[in-house]
């Protein structure tokens, strides 16, 4: 038996909403980054590219996060 077929109608798949929640942990982590590096750069922070790596870090991590959410509701079909 599939994990969708243990899906009953107006049930909310607890799979999906821990994908989603790590996505939208990804998407928070990404824009505190993206504000600290705004920040530095209005202080005038030389240094503001810094974050470069953080920021394609925090980025790829979003990524997975957003292809496992759309991965599993494409298999799961919730
Ligand atoms: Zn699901």
């Amino acid at each position: 038996m599939s994990d969708a077929d243990q899906q009953t109608a107006g049930k909310v798949c607890s799979e999906r909403v821990r994908y989603t929640q790590e996505f939208l942990q990804a998407i928070r982590e990404l824009g505190a980054l993206q504000n600290e590096q705004a920040k530095a750069v209005i202080e005038g922070d030389a240094d503001f590219s810094r974050f470069d790596l953080l920021l394609h870090m925090a980025n790829e991590k979003k990524d997975h996060a957003k292809y496992a959410l759309l991965m599993h509701i494409e298999q799961h079909h919730c």
